[in-house]
């Protein structure tokens, strides 16, 4: 049976390097890096991101800046919010969270803040460096499976890859960075024939789609490596896009879910805070 990749643990020691980072930042710069988040309205999940994000901030040695606004707050009064902290110095990461509620212009917002805070590396111009190989913030989910699958193979070069899901947020930037680790890339969706093939091929599996246990078992060629980043709730509870318990059988290395992919995400969040910081001195 496959290797469970302990994400919980992995977050756990990048978490640990983080603080020590932000330590010896601290020394150095004389402040602390700083978090902005902003909620707007009160969708129950997003609560419970944005106190988890917070909580983890502040563990890290880091300032969380927390703004919380009413559901009926207008794009005009979101984007002056989000000018004067691009403008302030003690802000080294601005994250609003996602949904924000219908009438409010997302794209405006997000297009916004300043890329050089945005380290959920949802801007294009992010996109548009990952893309090309600049340096810039990648978003903290794909980053953290990267992560993840160098603790199978600290070498992913010539590997075929299969990323399902094609989202802006995971499998985009998943692809992009598998291929600048040098693995051959398959980009799967929901207009793929024959994904149980597609799949079959792969080396090294990534399922982003939010339908649960879509992948299956005998879709998992012997020995390959699956990151499971479906976050899905079910009456059986919290499941991921693999049929966990056939997979396993079958694949050499596989993330659970809970416990996988989700620690790093927060974590990967924290370390990109950081390397802002130390951008900005
Ligand atoms: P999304 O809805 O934006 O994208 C889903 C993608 O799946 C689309 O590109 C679509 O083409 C593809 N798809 C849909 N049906 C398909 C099918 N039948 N076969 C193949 N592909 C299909 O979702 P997202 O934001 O990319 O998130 C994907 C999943 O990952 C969700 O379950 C989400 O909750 C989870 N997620 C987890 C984390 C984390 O921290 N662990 C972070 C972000 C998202």
């Amino acid at each position: 049976t496959a290797t469970i990749i302990d994400g919980k643990a992995i977050a756990a020691d990048l978490r640990a390097r983080v603080a020590e980072g932000v330590a010896a930042f601290r020394q150095s710069a004389g402040r602390v890096p700083g978090l902005a988040v902003v909620l707007v309205g009160e969708d129950p999940a997003s609560a419970v991101y944005v106190r988890s994000k917070g909580r983890a901030t502040r563990e890290a040695g880091m300032e969380s800046i927390e703004h919380r606004l009413p559901a009926d707050t207008d794009t005009e009064t979101l984007l002056a919010l989000v000018r004067s902290l691009n403008a302030d110095p003690a802000v080294d990461g601005i994250l609003v969270q996602l949904p924000l509620p219908k009438p409010v212009d997302t794209q405006a917002v997000l297009l916004a803040i300043d890329p050089d805070k945005d380290v959920d590396g949802f801007h294009p111009v992010n996109a548009g460096r990952l893309a090309t190989g600049m340096p810039g913030f990648v978003p903290c989910t794909p980053l953290g499976c990267v992560m993840m699958l160098k603790t199978v193979h600290p070498d992913l070069t010539g590997m075929d890859a299969v990323v399902v899901g094609r989202s802006n947020i995971v499998g985009k930037p998943m692809a992009q960075l598998l291929i600048a680790e040098s693995c051959t890339v398959t980009v799967a969706h929901s207009r793929t024939r024959d994904l149980p093939a597609k799949v079959r091929a792969a080396d090294v599996v990534i399922a982003a789609v939010g339908i649960p246990a879509l992948v299956k078992g005998d879709w998992i060629r012997p020995g390959a490596t699956v990151i499971d980043v479906g976050i899905n709730r079910t009456e059986a509870g919290l499941v991921g896009d693999v049929d966990y318990a056939a997979a396993s059988q079958v694949a050499g290395a596989i993330t659970p879910v809970p416990g996988g992919v989700g620690p790093m995400t927060i974590a990967c969040l924290l370390s990109n805070t950081l390397d802002s910081a130390r951008r900005r001195g």
